[in-house]
């Protein structure tokens, strides 16, 4: 069957690159056909109509042509455009690492309805989260370090499922290397046999993961987002989760994500 010579999708904008004098490459993950590049012709001109609502993860409907090489933006509408979290650096920077992650862990035109959800939920949450941040500091009662720790329990529960969905799931119930079940004692991580291990076979080269980051992990696994509770974690526990989720995304994507540093000198 031929392909349609247009089409509407949604879509969530995962970066831009520049072409040409005005124009623009445009990433997009759409809920139906997946990651795509496109070309929005003119958007870097000041008076684009379209340019408001390709902004960097916005989400919008797109009316698409179809090219002889690249598919064509023709039409652009604004669905949601997350104002709060554009006024929040800490949030804005999150939701730009995971859009890496999304652009660097799928493959063009490959649906994944699942992540695309799970992309747009984080978003949303993480919107949400940056109008609390603007509410409590009007209000002077702003606790900068509860709230970037439960943006960052967002972080690794997006990782968490990000992988899973593409077929990584990170074992984090039975020991990766002999499949015994794990007992709530100080065990092992590997990233490169996938998760966690038991102490008999952590002792030859697994890093140790304390009892309290194997639970939480093991409670993001299993929790939708909305369902997580509020846990008050010291700042040593979310380093230790977020350095065994870095190392199994370091592992399967074979090199470092530009965001860390950033998301690093941040915290
Ligand atoms: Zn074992």
């Amino acid at each position: 069957m031929r392909e349609p010579r247009s089409y509407a999708t949604q879509s969530i904008i995962l970066k831009h690159a520049d072409l040409g004098e005005a124009d623009r490459i445009v990433t997009l993950l759409t809920p139906y056909r997946g990651k795509l590049h496109v070309v929005a012709k003119g958007a870097r001109r000041p008076i684009s109509k379209k340019a408001g609502h390709i902004d960097l993860l916005s989400h919008c409907q797109l009316h698409i042509a179809s090219g002889r090489n690249m598919d064509l933006i023709t039409q652009a509408e604004g669905i949601e455009s997350f104002l709060h979290l554009r006024t929040e650096l800490w949030h804005m920077t999150c939701g730009f690492y995971l859009s890496e992650l999304v652009d660097r862990f799928l493959e063009e035109h490959t649906i994944h309805q699942d992540v695309y959800q799970l992309f747009l939920e984080a978003l949303r949450s993480l919107d949400r989260d940056a109008l609390t941040v603007c509410q409590q500091r009007a209000a002077r009662q702003l606790d900068t370090n509860q709230e970037h720790g439960r943006t960052q329990l967002l972080l690794r529960s997006f990782e968490m499922n990000l992988l899973s969905y593409i077929g990584y799931e990170p074992v984090f119930r039975t020991c990766a290397h002999c499949a015994t079940e794990l007992q709530a004692v100080e065990n092992g991580f590997t990233p490169a046999l996938g998760g966690a291990l038991c102490p008999n076979c952590s002792h030859l080269w697994a890093h140790p993961l304390s009892v309290n980051a194997l639970k939480v992990l093991r409670i993001l696994q299993r929790t939708a987002w909305a369902s997580v509770p509020i846990f008050r974690l010291d700042a040593r526990l979310h380093i230790e989760m977020e350095l065994a989720m870095h190392g199994l995304l370091r592992y399967h994507l074979e090199r470092d994500l530009k965001s860390w540093s950033f998301l690093e000198m941040l915290r």
